[in-house]
Order: structure tokens, then sequence, then C-alpha cells
């Protein structure tokens, strides 16, 4: 097994790094290292190579020193006996808010078989989570290389962990534009799921890929010829074979016969400006006879995630049908590496997605009005209460409802201002009847306390507490705590009298 080192990470980097970059990464660097001295992964390795592999795949995708920084120190919290306020004192509040953010996604247990509940608690889990869309990035890699890692685990541990990274975590990157994520995931997921069927098509694949590979080499050079005789700059090519899972979708839907798939092989021809596209497309056709149909233009009518490039299936050298994709390098970086892509491009963009959402109309770059769109959309397809929700998240969602955590990971929706008394009842009512005392992020708290959006509390019960607390109506802010408290309190009154 490679045995990854800083040098990995400054080499991953897309953008030419800062010395202030290059500083903040290593220190994060030794500090995980020291962190996890000695604690072994499930494959024998140190653990300290999954941190580090993690920063790898935050640099390849663009992302800047403090989110890779943040992706370095992710288990630190969690799995080493140094705190999240030490990491705050060394790195300061916004890389140790990122690591909080990412160790509380974590303890979301996304459990229950029961489709609704499911996809109810990955939206919250969005919500909730996400103030800081680099959070979610930073648990994307996370997986992502727990996922290449994840033959070292028993076979229960892999169905489960797959069945929800191919159920939550790829169609998360997919919303987020990062298509190179989300096949990867995809693939990784789909050999754990379905052995069979995902050797089936790798195998089909590699054999038809070979077949036409040639022709893809040659397509791209006599294109690359023409290209250059009209004076347009290239900025890369290549070829490219479709992935594992997209294709077995794809075949599914054509009884599995292979040669019904034009996209199998791909010319992909990356230029410099939207007009060198419609140029090269016209190129493209003038060589080889395109297929009727099968132009499309994703740059006029980008796809719902924001994908925009130029398609068209064209019988190629030989008259191997061959599919040719066009787009900018902009729209290529979107394309693989979308949300993250703008992180390539600017470092000093907001990155609060909150401020995304609520200040879309005061002149707010027109990329991230995109993404607030794509947001209200990918809710639109995972909610079921789609206007009311998106009516809320048009006055301020966020104003007025928090998403608190049980220890054990679940999600309780409070109304703003709710106090662990709430926050018991709406767990069980008699979790609320012997209610004794609250700790939030392991801090006793008095029970009148306001509870913030993300806090994992925990309730303290006794059996000597026989009632609920007269007072505690004077703060409870559910009905349920309320109604709860009104009726026991009912019963003492008519056992007493
Ligand atoms: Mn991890």
């Amino acid at each position: 097994m490679e045995n990854l080192t800083l040098e990995d990470i400054i080499g991953a980097l897309r953008n030419p790094p800062s010395d202030a970059r290059k500083k903040v990464i290593a220190k994060a660097y030794d500090f995980a290292v020291k962190a996890h001295a000695g604690q072994k992964r499930n494959s024998g390795e140190e653990y300290s190579q999954h941190p580090i592999a993690v920063a790898k795949i935050l640099a390849e995708i663009g992302m800047g020193g403090k989110t890779i920084a943040a992706g370095l120190l992710h288990d630190v919290p969690e799995d080493t006996t140094i705190t999240l306020e030490e990491v705050e004192k060394n790195f300061g509040s916004e890389i140790a808010a990122m690591v909080d953010g990412v160790t509380k996604l974590g303890k979301i247990k996304l459990r229950g078989s029961h489709e609704e509940y499911f996809l109810e608690n990955l939206r919250k889990m969005i919500l909730a989570m996400a103030s800081d869309i680099r959070v979610v990035i930073i648990k994307l890699a996370d997986r992502l290389h727990n996922m290449q890692t994840l033959e070292f685990n028993p076979p229960e541990k892999q169905l489960r962990i797959a069945r929800e990274t191919m159920e939550v975590f790829a169609p998360i990157a997919n919303r987020l534009g990062m298509g190179e994520m989300k096949s990867q995931l995809q693939d990784l997921s789909f050999r754990f799921l379905d052995e069979k069927n995902y050797f089936l098509v790798k195998d089909l694949e590699e054999k038809h890929y070979k077949e036409k590979e040639k022709n893809v080499i040659q397509a791209i050079k006599e294109i690359e010829f023409e290209m250059k005789k009209e004076g347009i700059t290239i900025i890369e090519t290549n070829g490219r074979a479709k992935s594992i899972y997209s294709l077995f979708l794809k075949l599914q839907k054509h009884d599995m016969d292979i040669t019904r798939i034009y996209d199998l092989a791909a010319v992909r021809i990356i230029v410099q400006e939207v007009a060198d596209c419609y140029e090269t497309l016209g190129i493209v056709h003038k060589k080889y006879r395109p297929m009727i149909g099968r132009i499309k233009d994703y740059i006029s009518l980008p796809k719902p995630n924001g994908y925009q490039s130029i398609h068209t299936t064209v019988f190629g050298p030989d008259g191997k049908i061959i599919e040719v994709q066009i787009r900018t390098q902009k729209m290529h970086s979107e394309a693989e590496f979308g949300i993250a892509a703008h992180w390539i491009y600017s470092e000093k963009k907001k990155k609060n997605w909150k401020d995304f959402l609520f200040k879309t109309k005061k002149g707010v770059p027109e990329k991230e009005i995109e993404w607030v769109k794509q947001l209200r959309e990918w809710q639109n397809e995972i909610g079921r209460d789609d206007e009311e929700f998106m009516q809320s998240l048009q006055i301020d969602f966020f104003k007025n409802h928090i998403f608190a955590f049980t220890p054990q990971g679940d999600i309780i929706e409070l109304p703003e201002e709710a106090t662990p008394v709430d926050f018991a009842y709406a767990i069980h009512g008699e979790i609320g009847n012997h209610a004794v005392g609250a700790k939030i992020d392991g801090k006793m708290v008095p029970l009148d306390h306001y509870i913030r959006n993300g806090e994992v509390v925990e309730i303290l019960t006794s059996k000597d507490r026989k009632n609920p607390n007269q007072d505690w109506l004077k703060f409870v802010k559910t009905s349920a705590a309320k109604s709860h408290i009104r009726r026991e309190l009912k019963k003492i009154t008519a056992a007493n009298s």
C-alpha cells in the first residue's frame, strides 16, 4: 500500500500554493499525525493515512488550505484524546467549526429501511449541518476514501456503508455538480452491492472499449488537425470510457445490448471560449457524419445540476460510432468538481450557504444564485412537503427551526429557543417526566437553556423525579411538552383531591 505524505497533498493542489496555504496544511498534517499516532485502520496501515488521503482528495478537487487542514483534522476530536477546543486553539474558529461539522455529520445515523424516513433525515442533515458547504465536501472526500478501503471491513458493514453511499452520498455529489466524485462513489458502491453485475459490466466495457480505443485515438488526432487548421486553441483533448454504474443503468434500458450504447467511448475536447465550442462542433460534423437527433446542446440548455457541454454522436474513423463532448475549461472544471470548482477560481467568495440563500437579491454573483436554484430543486426532489418547504426557505427557514441531535445521532427538530425539556418530551413522554438535567456537547446546562442548531443534547433522568416541574411551563416552547406537563400535573391534582 502506498504511504502518503505531506508532499502528496501539496503536489495535488490545483492552485499554485501560497506560503500561508502550505503552512496551514503542514501544521495540520503534523498535528493529525501526532494525534493519531499508534492508531491503526482495519487495513493495518497507520490511521493517519486516512485523513491524509482525505486531504489529498480535497486538494485534487481544488479546495483551499483551510478546508484541506480541516480534512486532515476531521477525525481528531472524535477518535483521539485531543479535544475540539485544542483544535480551535491551534487552528482558529473557522477550521474548528468545519471539523465540528464533519464530526456531527458522522454521528447522524441514517437508519431505517423506510424510505420516507431515510430521505427526511437526509434533508434535515443537509439543512442542519451544512451552514458551511465545505463541511459537506469534506464529508464526501471522507466517504470516498472509506469506500476505497471498504474491502477491509466485515461484510455486513460493507453492505450498509455501500448502500448509504449509493443512496445518500452519491446523490449529494451529483446535486453539487461533482460528476467525478459521484461516479467514483457509485462505482465503488456498486461493486459491494451487486458484485455479479459489477464485474459483468466491467468486463463487457473493457472488451468493447478496447475495440473502440484506436478509433478514439484516431478521431482525436483528426479533430485536432482540423482545429489547428482553423486556428482554434485546444486546451485539452482526451478519450474516456463511461463509468461502470452509469453504463449498467443504461444497459438496463437497452436489454443489456452494449452495441446500442453510443456514448460508451467519448472524445472530450476542451477549448477556451464558448464560441470555440460551436466552431469545433461545426468542424466535427464536417469531418464525421452526425447521427440524427443525437446533438445535445447543454450550453444553451444546461442540465438541472448546472452541467454544460455540447454532446454529439458521430460516425467516426472506420464508421465506428463515438460521442464527442465539447466544452470550455470552466465548464469542464465545474463538471468534474461542481461546487468545489468555485474554490479553484476564487478563494474569496462567500462560503456560507446561508449567505447564498438569503442575500440573493443583493447582487450576489450569478453562479451563487445558480447554486441556490440547485438546492431548491434538490429539496423538491427529496422533500414531500415541497411547497411548504419552499415557502419556509423563502421566509427564513433557519429562524424558525433548529435541529438538535441525541447522543445516538437521531435528529430532533425543534422550534427556535427550545429547551432541553422540549427536547426530552420530543424523544418520549417518560423521558420528559423524569428529566433532572441536561448536557449539551458534553457540558451540563440548566433545563431552561436555549438549544442551538446542531447541538448534541443528552437528557439526564432519574427515577427519583416523580413528576414534571410546574415551572417548566414558563419556558417550554413546544406544544408536545406543554400538553405532557399539564396532563401529568392534572393526574397529581386528581390523585390528591
Ligand atoms: Mn474519517
